[in-house]
């Protein structure tokens, strides 16, 4: 061998030596793994039992060094990172739309992740990529859709809709030179995440209407047909109409049906989010709420809201996967081998995304585990917990309470004897928080500063309600005599 071949290999085995740190062998992996098992067991049997919202930072020591740390001083570096902030273990999580957590979501991310499959691509995973086919043909079949449907699994709700923007501009075309001629309509209870997607895709100059809302905050169809009209008279092009089913304030479902008639007979692309709102498709009552919701173009769900998921899955449900395609082509000669003669598409045909983790495991394991009964029930405990907090909170002097629920949102205030409720209300928020024993927030309502109730985590039951109603009740009295 050539002196300077041999040094190359001295050199090799030099670096060699550390870099194969990086590879423990099996007792370290298992030393890890039990560590982290119990670190992770301790905070499911304590962590749902812990304050509900805590405000206080810790002073762990999470900078990064060249030398490494075992796996006790690890755990103990995370410390406040799982701790400030909401419990998101927590049943007594009412705010925003609580994300859950199920256990079994996160070994199926282990699973995934040890094994990391390829899932962008067939050809390099290909069980994987039908295991996630099957998981996208099951919310289709959910939503209503028919055999032509097809959909990505992405990390929330927000790339979905922006995936779902993406779709209906190529699929119903427009020039550039017609964006500012174009009408997108809404309400003002449509989740922000839609105009940012029109922004990105370019389109953020159309003109956006906010379509009359009835008295429970759910878009009027007159009012939808009469603006669409106006606008085609004056030569303008009505393009998209996103009708929500759960709206993130006041979990209001928009009449589906009459929408999905006006864009039918103006052929707008219809599509619903149904981000918060999807998932009681499983229970009769959510059924019949969500009617409709098979005529639209594109549905958007998020299984990190109603399948009680850890945050970082949403989906995108697409009537035809040929315009879902149509939008996210791309060509790459590296790839051309992979994707020869590979008959079905790849979830990087169907996405923004090319390298992604193998999102379906998190979402198969808990299904298979539980199986479907489960999730169903537990969908109609929410609904039932949130009218018997609202028809409670009617009963008790001092609350305006809104609408019954839709769904599993309730909004409502405390009206104090003096001075003003806004500010009360904010106090209120303020109180509840402080106390740790209950984590909820506030929005607006026409204008008015309104509390709300978001009944969404899978450890919410009876006596978490009740245990909210009467920290509210004591603590809106105490402000009152304060
Ligand atoms: C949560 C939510 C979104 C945004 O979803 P992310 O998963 O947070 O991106 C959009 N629309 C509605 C109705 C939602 O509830």
């Amino acid at each position: 061998m050539s002196d300077a071949l041999s040094a190359l290999r001295k050199e090799v085995a030099d670096v060699a030596r550390q870099a194969r740190e990086l590879d423990p062998d099996a007792e370290r992996l298992e030393e890890w793994s039990r560590a982290v098992a119990a670190h992770v067991l301790e905070s499911v049997s304590v962590r749902g039992g812990e304050a509900a919202y805590t405000a206080e930072m810790g002073s762990e020591d999470t900078s990064l060094r060249e030398t490494g740390v075992d796996i006790a001083a690890a755990l103990a570096a995370l410390g406040s990172v799982e701790r400030t902030g909401i419990n998101q273990t927590s049943g007594r999580h009412f705010a925003f739309i609580p994300g859950g957590g199920l256990f079994p979501a996160a070994l199926g991310d282990l699973l995934a992740d040890v094994a990391n499959p390829y899932a962008g691509i067939r050809f390099a995973a290909p069980a994987a990529a039908a295991l996630e086919h099957s998981l996208v043909r099951w919310m289709a079949d959910l939503v209503g859709y028919p055999e032509t449907a097809g959909g990505d699994l992405t990390s929330g709700a927000s790339v979905a809709t922006l995936e779902a923007i993406v779709t209906a501009r190529e699929a119903r075309p427009i020039a550039v030179a017609d964006v500012d001629r174009t009408v997108v309509y809404l309400t003002e209870q449509t989740h922000h995440c839609v105009e940012k997607g029109l922004r990105i895709a370019g389109l953020g100059d159309c003109i956006v209407r906010r379509v009359q809302l009835d008295e429970k905050l759910r878009m009027e169809p007159a009012a939808l047909d009469a603006a669409v009209r106006s606008d085609r008279e004056s030569g303008l092009n009505p393009w998209l109409v996103v009708a929500t089913a759960g709206t993130i304030n006041v979990g209001s479902v928009d009449p589906l049906p009459m929408i999905a008639d006006v864009a039918d007979a103006y052929g707008l692309w219809l599509h619903v989010d149904a981000a918060y709102g999807g998932f009681f498709l499983l229970t009769a009552y959510g059924r019949d709420k969500l009617v409709g919701i098979d005529r639209s173009q594109t549905t958007v769900l998020d299984p990190h809201k109603g399948l009680f998921l850890p945050f970082g899955s949403g989906a995108l449900i697409v009537r035809d996967v040929g315009q879902l395609a149509e939008a996210h082509r791309y060509s790459a000669t590296y790839l051309n081998d992979a994707r020869a003669g590979v008959d079905a598409w790849s979830a990087s045909d169907l996405s923004i995304e090319l390298s992604r983790p193998f999102r379906g495991l998190r979402l198969w394991l808990p299904l298979k585990l539980f199986g479907i009964a489960a999730f169903r029930a537990a969908l109609e405990e929410k609904l039932l917990l949130a009218r018997y907090f609202h028809a409670q909170l009617c009963a008790l002097p001092g609350w305006e309470v809104g609408p019954d629920p839709d769904l599993s949102v309730v909004t409502y205030r405390y009206l104090p004897t003096n001075g003003d409720a806004n500010g009360f209300n904010r106090r209120l928020l303020d109180a509840v928080l402080a106390s740790g024993r209950a984590a909820i927030s506030g929005t607006e309502v026409n204008g008015n500063y309104t509390l709300r109730l978001a009944v969404m985590h899978y450890r919410t039951h009876l006596n978490h309600v009740e245990e909210l109603i009467e920290l509210l009740v004591t603590q809106a009295e105490r402000l009152e005599a304060a």
